[in-house]
């Protein structure tokens, strides 16, 4: 037997192959998470999307290794009656599905809203209804900001851990007034966590929460102009790539103090392919899924980001590698931001056991590989039209 059939659970079951119903599979986590369990298990996945580039290479067609294992779904889950019949024909559904990019929040707060609200609801109502196991990935940003933030900058209690660290849950979810549409994200996030809660607490839904810490890694949403719209923004790795790619300086927002911890995703996808594998020590929970030991300022990762290019590509930096943009300037009006997120890990510890693995600096060799071999051609291609026109 290959090794995908002999999968055992972390009590030393065996695991039955399931029928997993992705939605919101041909993006950044979905296309991982397809390339994990094609790789490592024998279960089946219907992915749905409503584009599917970043998992072409499984299912377009599907390799004949893969015959039977993966089928993609091109539908749109605001107005499709094809859903239900796909969540039904599945043992679990895992929800990816979402507008995502903090550029949007500010800039078209209804569709962020109805994507992270409206359009989920469906979701949840068909899993309840049929009684079917539900993963919903929601956002470490419902924990917006730190209670230490609001303390004066020098504040020595800033340092004290139980003025930072996030737990699911214990630490309450601290938002900015309504003005500030940044917050528009967390707080639709927030609202459906609470309804997938309460189908848990009233109609027994077998359900676990993802919420997800800056995961990173290669097909991270996309570089303006090569395979994504010139003027869009997409989140910081892809930014600063681009930048690189292009030999700018990379924009600082506000100072680039804000603190991140970045978590390599395919450290991220062992987490989610554990909660799969074990319903029993999953259901019920919220997870944190995310490195505390990755921890930067937005400077420091783009210091970091801009060595590791240089020795990547073997082009020297910029005299000049950063500069400095008020988030009004690079957001427009509305943005706002999380000043620090640290993961507490008690939680997805001891009911999974597992642990991240990757230090930043590999991670963004990894990463950065990869952006200079797929993209640099099409870079200077790009530049070498938009000049000549
Ligand atoms: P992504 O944008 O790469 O993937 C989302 C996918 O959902 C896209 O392929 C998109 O086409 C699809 N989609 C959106 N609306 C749809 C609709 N109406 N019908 C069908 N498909 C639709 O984003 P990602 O980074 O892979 O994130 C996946 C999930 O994880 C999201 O819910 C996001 O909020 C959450 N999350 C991710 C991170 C991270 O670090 N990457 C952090 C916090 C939360
Ligand atoms: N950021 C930045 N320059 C950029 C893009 C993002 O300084 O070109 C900052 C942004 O203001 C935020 C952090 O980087 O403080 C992370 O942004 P990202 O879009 O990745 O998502 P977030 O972690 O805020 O959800």
């Amino acid at each position: 037997p290959s090794p995908a059939a002999s999968r055992v659970d972390l009590d030393g079951n065996p695991v039955a192959p399931l029928t997993i119903c992705m939605i919101g599979a041909g993006g950044f986590i979905g296309s991982h998470l397809c390339e994990k369990l094609m790789a490592e298990t024998s279960h089946v996945v219907l992915a749905v999307d409503v584009y599917c580039d970043k998992i072409r290479h499984l299912v377009d067609p599907a390799p004949p290794h893969l015959a039977g294992r993966i089928s993609f779904h091109r539908l749109n889950i605001k107005n499709d009656s094809r859903l239900e019949g796909l969540i039904k024909m599945a043992d679990l559904t895992i929800n990816l599905a979402a507008i995502c990019t903090p550029a949007d929040y500010n800039t078209r707060p209804l569709d962020t809203i109805y994507s992270n609200f409206i359009d989920a609801l469906p979701v949840v109502k068909y899993c309840s209804e049929n009684n079917k196991r539900l993963i919903h990935f929601s956002t470490c940003e419902v924990y917006g900001k730190t209670i230490g933030s609001f303390l004066p900058k020098d504040h020595p209690l800033r340092k004290e851990p139980e003025f930072y660290v996030l737990k699911e849950d214990e630490s309450p979810c601290i938002f900015g007034p309504i003005v500030k549409q940044r917050w528009s994200y967390a707080c639709a996030k927030q609202l459906i966590e609470r309804l997938v809660f309460a189908e848990g607490a009233e109609n027994g839904l077998e359900f676990t929460i993802v919420r997800p810490f800056n995961w990173i890694g290669p097909r991270m949403d996309f570089i303006p102009g090569v395979d994504g719209p010139s003027e869009g923004v997409p989140r910081v790795l892809a930014c600063f790539s681009n930048n690189l790619l292009r030999r700018e300086p990379l924009k600082l927002v506000d100072g680039g103090e804000s603190q991140r911890t970045f978590v390599y995703i395919k450290d991220a996808i062992e987490a989610v392919l554990l909660m799969i594998e074990n319903p029993a020590r999953a259901n019920g929970h919220i997870f944190n899924v995310g490195n505390p030991n990755n921890e930067v300022t937005v400077r420091e990762l783009a210091e970091m980001m801009t060595e590791v290019y240089a020795n990547v590509s073997g082009e020297p930096p910029l005299d000049e590698p950063m500069i400095d943009v008020s988030s009004n300037q690079f957001y427009g009006e509305g943005y706002d931001d999380s000043d620090k997120r640290i993961p507490d890990m008690t939680i997805i510890n001891r009911q999974l056991g597992w642990n991240p693995k990757t230090p930043l600096k590999d991670l963004l060799e990894t990463t950065l590989t990869y952006q200079h071999k797929t993209y640099k051609e099409a870079v200077k291609r790009q530049m070498s039209q938009a000049s000549a026109s």
